[in-house]
């Protein structure tokens, strides 16, 4: 399966923001976004004047990077949100948010979505107690989702056992018995990256 690679501090910094994808690394004195926030390159600190398309363009790849999508799949969501009753940029993110591998790494389950998606790929997660080893399965209200029983014994779940974890509100996940529930779709506030979802919209109209 086709993913992001390179540098992930260096894409943070690029789009001017921290996209969470070290886990950990992410909320101590080491993230490099803290430390430096020009953009990465040889001219970059020097480099200023942003165009209309390159605002744009920007804010589509800041939501690719930050959730690990491709170009293909990304367009794939805007045509089916633009498909879908209400606003198409939340439409959109919406169903972005509703990956699997997200829902894993907003139950936290992982420490970066990064990881969340290597659980889901490995198979340990299940959906209404079926195995789903896709990352881009878009769950629904009322799905199940949770640790597949006989894996339940590896030290990094473990290692989850009571912990009081901080979660948005279309989400449950309870911590001991290693298992979460969609409580509803999850609305535009419920998402918490900085993102200018019209300038993406403007984007693929043109
Ligand atoms: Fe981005 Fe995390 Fe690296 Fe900081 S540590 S620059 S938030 S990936």
């Amino acid at each position: 399966m086709a993913k992001l690679i390179g540098p992930s501090c260096r894409q943070c910094r690029r789009e001017g923001c921290k996209l969470f994808l070290k886990g950990d690394r992410c909320t101590s004195k080491k993230c490099a976004f803290e430390r430096r926030q020009s953009l990465p390159g040889q001219h970059g600190a020097a480099r200023k004047r942003v165009t209309e398309y390159g605002l744009q363009l920007r804010e589509k790849q800041k939501v690719k990077r930050a959730y690990g999508i491709l170009e293909k799949q990304f367009r794939k969501y805007y045509e089916e949100a633009e498909r879908m009753k209400g606003v198409t940029g939340e439409n959109m993110l919406s169903l972005i948010e509703r990956r699997l591998d997200n829902v894993v790494y907003r139950m936290g389950i992982g420490a970066s979505r990064t990881e969340c998606r290597q659980i889901v790929n490995h198979g340990h997660i299940t959906v209404n107690g079926k195995r789903v080893n896709v990352p881009s399965y878009i769950v629904k209200p009322g799905d199940v989702i949770a640790i597949k029983e006989n894996k339940k014994d590896l030290q990094m779940f473990k290692d989850l056992k009571g912990m009081k974890i901080i979660m948005p509100k279309w989400l449950e996940f309870n911590s001991e018995k290693l298992e979460g529930k969609i409580l509803a779709n999850p609305s535009r506030e419920d998402i918490d990256l900085n993102i200018k979802e019209h300038l993406i919209i403007e984007l693929y109209s043109r």
